[in-house]
């Protein structure tokens, strides 16, 4: 398939940007904000006005015609091919405009998409437009204590009664719960049915009565993800997202977009650790080798970026270079670390004020976690050894 012209759409994608943001101007090296961020080490209050921020920008970006490219106009869409929604994102990225947070691409990019694919008629009207113009935030009930690269184990149980659904039990490490309006939940709907048979998910508006959210303090600071218990929470059969029983499908589909969506990941931070390195004057020769092997590592990760992006706009399946994205990601992520650690060494345990050096405990600290989030490295190498080389299953218990 052809690569569509997209001269005249960036055009006029340009304009509309310059009306909204200043450009991002390159600032001088030790000027402007030194965050490096992997998790932001927000309060509660903090999180809800960044969250409000940046969906503002998000609701004008959607009202102009700029947000949901590639989606059909019931949606309100454009309709347009990937290509489009790509040419924007490259020029988005020379724009001063909010930064996202990973709740903008659970809602929009995992969520949303599963909606459309497995929801009523009712369901697809009252929440896939609100949640691609972010009015509504949604965060992923997925997680227990018992079950977490083992998902289908799931404890949480939704038992039907006098027509409703009653919910009970605890889901933990949900991203973003405080702001969040509502969760896709995976619950167990029939204890006696094979593992992944008993599974049903539901749509759970997060200030339903029974619904509690405790933060969890990582080790950055902050609490960007929760501990949720959900304690007696009635829902109506209208709040069950797909067939009853058919539940690790549904979160099958949020987990494999979840997998396409982690390429980028890193990216920013890598080459703000190469820009470090030019400033901090000559290099030892290990230095040097560990600098050279991140510039080749997160160039190789764009590549795959590009194929896996290459692949979806002419039409095809994006083959194995997709699954190995987030394996490339967290892999530039603990390099970028181990750069950051060598260059900075005792700058790195100590707050002196200065500009870009005590920052990086932020990369050094949150890096890790998403070495787990979205599914840890072991269950990446299972997936790509089992579902993409076709390798011998590993024994199950
Ligand atoms: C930053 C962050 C954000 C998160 N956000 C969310 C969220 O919003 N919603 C949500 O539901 N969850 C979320 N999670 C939870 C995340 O999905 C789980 O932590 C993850 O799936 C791993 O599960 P676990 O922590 O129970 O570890 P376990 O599954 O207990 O794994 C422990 C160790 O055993 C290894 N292991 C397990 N099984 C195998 C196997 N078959 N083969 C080889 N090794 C194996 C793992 O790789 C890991 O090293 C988040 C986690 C993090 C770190």
């Amino acid at each position: 398939m052809p690569t569509p012209d997209t001269t005249e759409f960036i055009a006029e994608a340009r304009a509309w940007l310059a009306q909204q943001a200043p450009p991002r101007q390159a600032t001088a090296w030790g000027d402007g904000d030194d965050s490096v961020a992997v998790f932001e080490n927000w309060t509660a209050a903090e999180e809800r006005a960044e969250t409000d921020r940046i969906r503002r920008y998000e609701q004008a970006r959607f009202d102009a015609g700029w947000g949901a490219l590639t989606w059909p106009a019931e949606y309100g869409g454009r309709d347009l091919p990937l290509a489009h929604a790509l040419a924007f994102q490259r020029e988005e990225a020379a724009f001063d405009v909010p930064r996202r947070t990973e709740m903008f691409s659970v809602t929009q990019q995992l969520v949303a998409p599963t909606i459309a694919q497995w929801g009523t008629d009712e369901q697809k009207a009252t929440y896939v437009r609100a949640m691609l113009r972010t009015d509504l935030i949604a965060c992923q009930l997925f997680s227990e204590t018992e079950a977490g690269s083992d998902l289908a184990a799931v404890r949480t149980k939704a038992v039907q009664h006098d027509g409703a659904w009653v919910l009970n039990g605890h889901k933990v490490w949900t991203s973003g719960a405080r702001i969040a309006d509502l969760g896709i939940a995976v619950c167990r709907t029939d204890p006696a049915a094979a593992k992944h048979a008993g599974l049903t998910v539901f749509l759970v508006p997060m200030d339903a009565p029974g619904v509690e959210v405790r933060p969890i303090r990582q080790m950055t600071g902050g609490s960007s993800f929760n501990e949720v218990y959900l304690d007696g929470v009635v829902l109506d059969d209208a709040q069950r997202l797909g067939p009853v029983g058919e539940g690790w499908k549904v979160a099958l589909t949020v987990l494999a977009a979840e997998r396409l969506d982690s390429g980028n990941l890193g990216l920013d931070n890598a080459d703000r650790a190469v820009e470090l390195a030019r400033h901090r004057g000559p290099l030892s020769e290990i230095e040097r080798d560990a600098v050279a092997d991140l510039v080749t590592r997160s160039y190789v990760q764009r590549i795959t970026g590009m194929r896996v992006a290459a692949a979806v706009v002419a039409g095809e399946a994006p083959g194995p270079e997709a699954s190995v994205g987030k394996l490339l990601a967290t892999d530039t992520m603990a390099r970028t670390s181990e750069v950051v650690r060598m260059l900075l060494g005792p700058e790195l345990t100590v707050d002196s004020g200065a500009w870009g050096t005590w920052a990086w405990t932020e990369h050094v600290l949150g890096a890790p976690g998403y070495r787990i989030a979205g599914g840890t490295d072991e269950i990446q190498h299972n997936i790509l050894a089992e579902r993409v080389l076709g390798l011998p299953r590993e024994p199950r218990a």
